[in-house]
């Protein structure tokens, strides 16, 4: 089987990389990463790829040194991303992080390669456009995100028609019993620990904020193409329950395993068939117990936003996306607090109402761009208004 890794120095990217070096069928076509161009270096040599591609024109030459002498192209740059994903392959995994993980998967799929999609932001930005497309050139976009994961393994042999409900859960992060007024003085630290996965840092800090859960049922509203009140959040601490199913007859088919990305990832990369994979199994008698509770949306209000973005439809998500994106990367870099964040891409959606494109349809990948930049210039301007102001 030929595969390209599309984010694979990362979080993601690492989990895949080690499935793919377990088998000895995997023809690797493309390989991209970031500025870590060392480990990309050493993912491609080992999985022997054709082409490891750097998103960074500045990182082309550390990347060309680092695999001097191995035969394997070297590219770099935005435009060298898309090429990558035009290469014919059968299986891409798109986990680059954040928007700019949406124009190669969307690519890939006019090859009709498999789409592996753990760049969530690539739904909730385009999501009309890319199912679209997929089914335009019969490609398959198989989920990644552990619940969307889930909830596609308890619909399997199942008629869509007969789902009442899903439900995603969230681990609630590191501040489930945290007060606002703690809130109000969360750290990044704090933030950029996770209690029950071990992800990249912009994901973790979403999951503190809920808007990591405010993307995902934004996805699942995409994906499965439900109703919004058909798709419900719940917190679940021990992440144990991914996701669960609900049907007309009353039924609840719940999809339960360790807080290990490897068994989505596997699952899609071996999709329809299921392979063994080296997670761990789970012990419910040392389990013990599985608890649950309502999200509270007044401490935690990203999950109200996505139910308006929802409604609002078109490009809100772009928008929406965007916003999220600007927030935290000034809560990164110290100008906002935890707080601020949801209030920014409050803020920013508001300042789009009354601009017409934002619930226009999303019909090409240059609108989502276009949506994607006001957006940005947007929230970078109310964000450095509240760094003056206080918000
Ligand atoms: P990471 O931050 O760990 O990795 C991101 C990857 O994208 C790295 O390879 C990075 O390169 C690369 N990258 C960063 N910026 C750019 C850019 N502008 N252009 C091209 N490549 C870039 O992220 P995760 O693996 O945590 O997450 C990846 C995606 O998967 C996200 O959309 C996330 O929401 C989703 N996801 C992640 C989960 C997880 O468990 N981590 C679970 C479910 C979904 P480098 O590091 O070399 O700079």
């Amino acid at each position: 089987m030929r595969v390209s890794v599309f984010g694979a120095t990362g979080s993601i990217g690492e989990s895949t990389f080690d499935l793919l070096s377990r088998r000895d069928d995997i023809e690797t076509v493309a390989l991209t990463g970031g500025r870590n161009v060392t480990r990309l270096a050493q993912q491609a040599r080992s999985l022997n790829a054709q082409l490891a591609v750097t998103a960074h024109d500045d990182c082309y030459q550390a990347l060309k040194q680092a695999l001097s002498g191995s035969g394997i192209e070297v590219a770099a740059g935005t435009d060298a991303l898309i090429a990558a994903a035009e290469r014919p392959t059968d299986w891409v995994m798109s986990a680059i992080v954040g928007a700019a993980g949406l124009a190669p998967g969307f690519r890939a799929l006019a090859q009709g390669a498999t789409l592996a999609l753990a760049n969530k932001e690539s739904l909730v930005t385009a999501g009309p456009l890319l199912m679209r497309e997929a089914a335009r050139h019969n490609a398959r976009i198989l989920p990644v995100d552990s619940e969307h994961s889930a909830v596609f393994q308890a619909l399997t042999g199942e008629d869509i028609a007969a789902v009442e409900r899903v439900i995603i859960t969230a681990s609630g992060g590191p501040f489930r019993t945290w007060s606002k007024a703690q809130l109000a003085g969360a750290s990044l630290a704090q933030a950029a620990k996770h209690p029950t996965w071990d992800m990249g840092q912009r994901i973790t800090i979403d999951s503190a904020t809920l808007f990591n859960k405010a993307l995902e049922v934004i996805e699942t509203r995409e994906y499965f193409d439900l109703r919004p009140e058909q798709i419900e959040v719940i917190v679940h601490p021990q992440s144990i329950i991914h996701a669960l199913v609900g049907f007309r007859d009353g039924a609840l088919m719940a999809h339960l395993g360790a807080p290990d990305m490897r068994h989505a990832i596997g699952y899609a990369l071996n999709w329809p068939e299921r392979a063994a994979l080296p997670v761990a199994r789970l012990d419910l008698v040392q389990l013990a117990q599985l608890s649950f509770e309502a999200p509270d949306p007044d401490r935690f209000p990203a999950l109200r936003l996505a139910r308006e973005v929802m409604e609002l439809r078109g490009h809100a998500g772009a928008a929406f996306n965007a916003a999220k994106e600007v927030a935290l990367d000034e809560f990164i870099a110290g100008h906002i607090g935890f707080q601020d964040m949801a209030l920014l891409v409050e803020r920013t959606i508001d300042s789009l109402l009354s601009n017409s494109g934002l619930t226009d349809a999303v019909e090409s990948l240059e609108t989502v761009a276009a949506m994607n930049q006001m957006a940005r210039d947007i929230a970078t301007r109310l964000a450095s208004r509240m760094t003056s102001l206080g918000a």
